[in-house]
């Protein structure tokens, strides 16, 4: 028997509101959620502002979970109509995380804490929804809490490496480039896949860290091979660079002392970032763009069509590549949706001056369709796995004229 609940609201993209209209519309929205709680609680329930556009409520006395929800979904309901600003209106959702009073809490903060994950939970499903609380939850976020030990642990010790996946040039079947992927060395488990310690290091801002690790081990490691391998090294590099990352102040900093040390030929870097940087209107990212420009550095759009790209900035920002997101060419078959996506993402990139790399390619009869549709870079199994520098170097830079030069992909020629 439950004898209260705690409720954590969060609006959704509140942030975005506050950046582009200012703060008094801003605090407008926020009396707005005060209202709306006022009229779904009751004398004996409580509601404060916790921080920033976050409420918590507390409910007293609450026979059953039942009865909770159908409290949350009310709430929720009310956020339906438009917010009421100076001369317009505003559609504003929220994410409401719930906890359900057990014995098992002693302290308050416990009971906040879970709703706050719920709440996350809710927000992952894409906002305007509430999550209730569960020991599944309970159970990632402990799991949650210890890959960030461990990721705080390797950004101490250096404990990563990097993996290099082949992209081909399907005009002439050869190396075109290699993207680095980082992979976490954990003492016990041996290496870790980033989809599991991305989103924690993107949570807890470690990221930025982590992304000048890699991209100052990927141009170090290109540098090692030209020195080595001499010839004409020409191979490319694609390092994948979160948002946040290239919002520091010091990103360009760090880079060009990286440039500086490594002497990496012009044109040879690729950076690659998530649609999410197209929704960035700020003249400072534009500003930031150029800079790269300026030092001749190829900018490529990752998962191309998971996200929301702005089709004004895909056209406004000085883009080089897209990446066409795994989903689409793994779901490709004759005429299909997938198919005709895919196809699209190619005219697009063709009519805005963007080259065009297939992710995840697997399937001789995905080629030939990428082929047939003009594609001219592509990425996947079917070439080669991210590979480790020891194998990367066995299979494509073992001849004497260096990397990248006369290396057909094995698995290309088998094809054609
Ligand atoms: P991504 O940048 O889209 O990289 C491609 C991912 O797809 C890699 O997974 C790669 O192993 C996988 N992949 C490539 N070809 C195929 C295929 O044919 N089939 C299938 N099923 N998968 C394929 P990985 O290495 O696990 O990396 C996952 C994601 O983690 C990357 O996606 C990237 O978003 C992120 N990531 C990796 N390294 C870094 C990094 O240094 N910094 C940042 N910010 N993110 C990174
Ligand atoms: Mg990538
Ligand atoms: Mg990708």
């Amino acid at each position: 028997l439950h004898t209260y609940a705690v409720l954590f609201l969060d609006l959704d993209r509140f942030k975005v509101i506050n950046d582009s209209l200012g703060h008094l519309p801003g605090d407008d929205i926020l009396r707005g959620v005060a209202q709306i709680l006022r009229r779904h609680l009751r004398p004996t329930d409580f509601a404060a502002r916790f921080g920033g556009d976050e409420f918590v409520v507390v409910l007293e006395d609450v026979c059953s979970a039942e009865k909770v929800l159908l409290i949350a979904e009310r709430i929720l309901r009310d956020f339906e109509s438009p917010f009421l600003l100076h001369d317009t209106e505003m559609f504003v959702t929220a994410s409401i995380g719930i906890v359900l009073g057990t014995a098992k809490y002693q302290q308050a903060e416990d009971l906040v804490r879970d709703a706050d994950i719920a709440m996350y939970r809710a927000k992952a499903a894409g906002g305007g929804t509430y999550r209730l609380f569960d020991s599944e939850m309970h159970h990632e976020a402990v799991k949650r809490l210890s890959i960030e030990t461990e990721l705080r642990q390797a950004l101490e010790r250096d404990s990563f490496v990097l993996h290099y996946q082949p992209i081909v040039d399907l005009r002439t079947q050869r190396l075109w480039g290699v993207e680095a992927l980082v992979r976490m060395v954990h003492p016990t488990r041996g290496l870790i896949a980033p989809g599991e310690f991305i989103p924690v290091a993107e949570e807890t801002g470690l990221i930025v860290a982590l992304d000048h690790w890699v991209l100052r081990a990927a141009c170090q490691q290109l540098a090692g091979w030209r020195e080595r391998l001499a010839g004409d090294s020409d191979v490319k590099l694609s390092v994948n660079i979160s948002v946040p990352t290239l919002r520091k102040p010091g990103f360009l900093r760090q880079l060009d002392s990286i440039m500086a040390q490594t002497q990496l030929a012009p044109g040879t870097l690729t950076l690659e970032l998530t649609e999410g940087v197209l929704l960035e209107s700020s003249p400072k990212i534009q500003e930031l763009f150029e800079h790269l420009k300026a030092r001749d550095i190829e900018l490529s759009i990752d998962d191309f069509g998971t996200g929301f790209s702005s089709l004004r900035y895909l056209q406004r920002f000085p883009l080089d590549t897209l990446k066409i997101d795994r989903s689409f060419v793994s779901q490709m078959a004759a005429g299909n949706r997938d198919f005709q996506l895919v196809s699209t993402i190619l005219a697009l990139s063709a009519q805005l001056g963007f080259a065009a790399v297939a992710e995840g390619v697997e399937t001789l009869e995905q080629l030939t369709w990428l082929r047939q549709l003009g594609c001219e870079f592509a990425q996947g199994y079917f070439f080669s796995r991210p590979l480790s520098v020891e194998q990367l170097e066995a299979q494509f830079f073992s001849t004497r004229q260096g990397m990248g030069m006369g290396h057909q992909v094995g698995s290309l020629r088998k094809a054609a």
